[in-house]
């Protein structure tokens, strides 16, 4: 069959059958919804429900009757998901008040009973998000605020104690004044009770008279002042309580912004502020351990902050948090805010796409590029000092501790999140983890605190079956004649490009009696060049409302896009160090000088080798055996792998799993010759970055293409 002679899909009622068991998420127990707890920093901020639930009825558990309470709770958490579904909002509490309601709980007593049990068991509580499009941004913002409270919580204590110190310098100094030892100030001081008892006049005179008067020098009174008011006007952060609040003193300083032009000017213009404010408290906590001399530290505090603060200054600050979608940020906001990076503004920017599908400028095509956001990345991971974050928004409670990580992180970081909330029917959740499993929008972490390469700073360990091209799953379904088939599927680029309605067009329906071997799986066509294929057409399955599989065939820009995708993603895999082609290039380079290094040395009859000098001499009638038991005889008309150098990159088990196997060590051999074709051999030789498949003679004569797959062979032979 050729393409285009599908019917195309004019409204896309299809979806991939990978995708056939996600439907309807309310019945599925997976990382959403979120419980934003407000808890603390530790990763414990952010809750799933269902691992909320989990660990409530652990506890149950192990106080007896577990298994009613389970089964309940069961019922109350499908709840919860549906009314989230349906756009209830709320606490966690306020939901579990929701849920109970509407599965009668009014009217069961054990209902009553177990759920009223797992309420006590649930320790904590707090907003429930859904993976939908203001997810990201909440996320963010909570986690950022609870690392922000921790801050602030030492700050103010460091603060509050100099300020107490420094006004006891203040008390203390005039405490021995004439003034502070006035018979007035005498009375006010003792209390209203013994008011009659004093002479005050008396002992006034007999203090002054005592007391050796030295009084603080004016400099430092006016110091100590001056520091106080700068400690106790500060707005970088707010009062724990309304009455910690000083009298006169303006609103803290907003930390949230929605622009990078604003939190740049807002840091500039805070910038003098917060030097003062630093160097305050350099000073303050001097004064107050009395070591301050004016001698030696009045020039050096001159020139506090000129050549900016130092790191651990500006860590004490709170990060400016910028959360802005993809869509809106023009090219001039990217480089301002990479220029920030560059000059070190504690800045926390999360750039949330909401859509990959962006428009050709050349062509009335679709690309998947996500290229505003591609960019940024990069260019933040090329300037070295910037915390880097790339994940969908199904994946950030996975990486919940890296997101963390980031937001702690001194410096400045990037968080580049794919909502998943756009054109297509399907949730949020489930666009966002096809993404990621497509490679469309893969997760990667850089940070730059983890070590100083490349092996240590960058991981891709977030993204599923990281060594492929794409994730293989199983598919299950049963065929015409009712019989059941197992499958095992790449995910790809197609998939994603199938669950939206925007793509329809790239795609046609088959009908049944078309299904011909002319179809070639998508993924198949996809690893191999489109001239070895030319009489087959890529084609994908897909199942429609009714679960009935589907065939449809995929256009040629559509294959284009996924070629582009993959290399990418390929591209990302060598950053990670997987399928290196420098170390592909090395182990090549080694494995050549090996061979050369082990073939026999020409012995010259006159002069001995230096080996033969060293060495006492062996007979080599003696050296023949050992040598037969360490590289065993082999026809090169068999296949053969040399096992040891295997790096598992499952190329060739990818081929034919049947003819290729891991042994314990998980390297490859052939497990069985005759599991498939010579083709398959050859293909798997081709494939193999490391050289070591030895595709041998071909053992099946009337194979198709045995000329061209020999020559093709040679190379391996
Ligand atoms: S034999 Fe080659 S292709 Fe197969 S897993 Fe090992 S390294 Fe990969």
């Amino acid at each position: 069959m050729a393409q285009g002679e599908g019917d195309a899909l004019a409204r896309s009622d299809l979806q991939p059958a990978l995708l056939a068991g996600y439907r309807d998420l309310t019945t599925l127990r997976y990382d959403f919804p979120l419980v934003l707890i407000r808890a603390g920093s530790d990763g414990q901020s952010v809750q799933s429900l269902s691992a909320l639930f989990d660990g409530a009825l652990k506890e149950i558990a192990a106080n007896g009757d577990g298994e009613r309470t389970r089964k309940h709770a069961g019922r109350l958490e499908r709840e919860i998901r549906k009314l989230i579904a349906e756009g209830a909002t709320g606490t966690l509490s306020k939901l579990c008040d929701l849920g109970a309601a509407r599965i009668g709980a009014k009217n069961d007593e054990l209902l009553q009973e177990s759920l009223s049990g797992l309420r006590a068991a649930l320790k904590s509580d707090g907003e429930v998000i859904d993976c939908d499009k203001a997810m990201p941004f909440r996320l963010f913002q909570h986690a950022w605020q609870a690392l922000q409270d921790q801050k602030a919580q030492k700050f103010r204590a460091e603060i509050n104690k100099l300020i107490m110190k420094l006004s006891d310098i203040l008390s203390a100094d005039f405490g021995h004044s004439k003034e502070g030892m006035s018979a007035e100030r005498l009375q006010a001081s003792i209390g209203s009770a013994h008011r009659d008892t004093f002479d005050f006049a008396a002992m006034s005179r007999m203090l002054t008279a005592a007391s050796v008067n030295v009084p603080m020098p004016e400099s430092r009174r006016q110091r100590v002042r001056g520091l106080l008011a700068t400690l106790r006007t500060q707005r970088f952060f707010p009062p724990a309580t309304e009455s910690d609040k000083w009298i006169g003193v303006a609103e803290p300083y907003p930390f949230v912004f929605e622009t990078c032009s604003e939190a740049v000017a807002a840091y500039r213009e805070r910038l003098p502020k917060m030097t003062e404010l630093a160097k305050a408290m350099a000073i303050a906590k001097l004064e107050t351990e009395g070591e301050y001399s004016e001698a030696r530290h009045d020039t050096f505090f001159a020139g506090f902050g000129e050549n900016g603060l130092d790191a651990d200054d500006i860590a004490a600050f709170p990060d400016y948090l910028i959360c802005l979608r993809a869509a809106d940020f023009r090219a001039a906001e990217s480089d301002l805010i990479l220029r920030a990076f560059v000059a070190g503004m504690p800045a926390k920017l999360v750039v949330q796409t909401d859509d990959l599908l962006e428009q050709s400028p050349i062509r009335d095509d679709y690309l998947f590029a996500g290229l505003r956001s591609r960019q940024l990345a990069s260019s933040a991971i090329g300037f070295g000092a910037s915390y880097v974050l790339q994940s969908s928004s199904s994946g950030l409670f996975q990486l919940r501790e890296q997101v963390l990580r980031g937001l702690a992180y001194r410096g400045p970081a990037l968080f580049s999140i794919f909502s998943g909330a756009n054109a297509s029917s399907l949730p949020p959740y489930l666009m966002a983890a096809a993404a990621a499993e497509s490679r469309a929008f893969p997760a990667f972490t850089y940070d730059p605190s983890a070590g100083p390469d490349w092996a240590s700073r960058f991981s891709l360990y977030a993204n599923s079956q990281v060594d492929l091209d794409w994730p293989l799953q199983r598919l299950d379904y049963e065929d015409a004649e009712h019989q059941l088939v197992s499958e095992t599927v790449a995910f790809t680029l197609v998939d994603f490009a199938a669950c939206d309605p925007r793509c329809a067009k790239y795609f046609a329906k088959v009908p049944r009696a078309k299904w011909t071997d002319d179809l070639l799986p998508v993924s198949e066509f996809l690893t191999r060049e489109a001239k070895d294929f030319t009489e087959k057409v890529p084609c994908l399955l897909m199942v429609d409302r009714d679960n009935r599989l589907q065939k449809v065939i995929v256009n040629d820009t559509l294959v284009r896009e996924a070629r582009r995708c993959v290399e990418a993603w390929r591209s990302l895999q060598e950053l990670g160090g997987v399928h290196n082609s420098h170390a592909a290039r090395l182990v090549e380079q080694e494995r050549k000088v090996w061979a050369e290094q082990s073939r026999p040395a020409p012995v010259s009859e006159d002069k001995p080798t230096s080996a033969a000098i060293a060495a006492p001499a062996v007979p080599a009638a003696a050296a023949a055996p050992v040598a037969a038991e360490a590289t065993p005889e082999r026809s090169s008309d068999e296949p053969y792998i040399e096992t040891a150098r295997c790096t598992s990159c499952n190329e060739c088990t990818q081929i034919n799993d049947k003819m290729f196997g891991y042994d314990a060590n998980k390297q490859a051999s052939i497990i069985n010759p005759d599991a498939g074709t010579y083709r398959q051999l050859v293909e798997a030789a081709e494939n193999c970055q490391i050289s070591i498949i030895h595709p041998g003679k071909p053992r099946n004569p009337n194979e198709p293409g045995l000329d061209e797959l020999m020559k093709r062979a040679e190379p391996f032979l």
